[in-house]
């Protein structure tokens, strides 16, 4: 179950009304790295877990996520207040209320005018929150690594945000959103390795004489470094088709029916190299 406490996790105390950092902030309420994406990810991933410290990790991991989509969310509508009221009640003349929301340089007004203010469940471009942010895959050892990186990218959404304002209030509130993602980010990598062995994820190990192979697909400028060179590793400077040894095309048995029906087909649509057709292109020209 889950219970409400209208206390935030963090106190909340922002200086003045200002609708575009408002807008600009939603990125970590509606947005891909922002906490509405967190806590789905992290609470779906904690109700299919079965290992009791990952459960707990998980859940309360979720459960602080939301704690951070409230104090995100209140900071949006504390921003917002000023407008919010000027919209609703009109007291502004038509152009001082057309100025105030779009004289920030951003989508502000789209959030104003279609969500009256409020915090609404989109990024900071005002495209709508998806589930498609999260990559949840059902195996702990793909999963938290995800999670990290997820961690990871938030920590820095959250950095370029607090750039962003010279609120000391908002600052301070960013700053440890963005802490607690470090926090977080420690907690999912001490989970992985307690995991072993967690690489490669899953069950299936690599074939073997394909795992320590560094091909250099893209040559010129080719640096060397731990990531193709050293013990770990195999370099091959020039890779050519196929690496398994065979003739590198694709093939497939099919019936002897099929292969009618396939060779009819090739030859119904079969190009003619020595042809000079006349095109659109020729018509339009006036060389038809
Ligand atoms: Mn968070
Ligand atoms: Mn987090």
């Amino acid at each position: 179950m889950f219970v409400h406490n209208k206390r935030l996790q963090y106190t909340v105390r922002v200086a003045a009304p200002n609708p575009g950092l408002a807008n600009l902030l939603l990125e970590q309420f509606g947005g891909p790295q922002g906490e509405l994406a967190a806590a789905c990810r992290y609470f779906t991933q904690a109700v299919g877990e079965d290992d009791p410290g990952r459960k707990d990790l998980l859940f309360d991991i979720a459960t602080e996520e939301l704690s951070h989509l409230e104090i995100i969310g209140s900071i949006v509508a504390m921003l917002n207040k000023g407008a919010k009221g000027q919209l609703s009640e009109a007291v502004e003349s038509e152009a001082e209320l057309y100025r105030s929301l779009t004289g920030g340089g951003n989508d502000s007004h789209t959030t104003a005018l279609l969500y009256g203010g409020g915090p609404a469940l989109t990024n900071s471009a005002g495209v709508p929150w998806t589930a498609a942010y999260i990559d949840t895959i059902g195996e702990p050892t793909a999963d938290l690594r995800s999670n990290i990186a997820a961690e990871a990218r938030a920590k820095i959404v959250y950095e370029r945000l607090i750039n962003v304002t010279d609120d000391p209030g908002i600052k301070e509130a960013l700053g440890f959103l963005m802490t607690r993602e470090i926090a977080h980010q420690k907690s999912f990598e001490k989970a992985l390795h307690s995991i072993q062995p967690n690489f490669p994820q899953g069950k299936l190990p690599g074939v073997p004489e394909f795992t320590n192979v560094y091909y250099n697909m893209s040559s010129g400028n080719d640096a060397r470094g731990p990531w193709n060179d050293g013990a770990d590793w195999k370099f091959i400077e020039d890779p050519q088709p196929a690496v398994d040894g065979g003739d590198g095309l694709a093939t497939v048995g099919v019936s002897a029916e099929d292969i009618d029906v396939l060779k009819a087909m090739a030859a119904r649509t079969a190009s003619d190299a020595t042809s000079d057709p006349k095109t659109g292109a020729d018509l339009g020209s006036g060389q038809a």
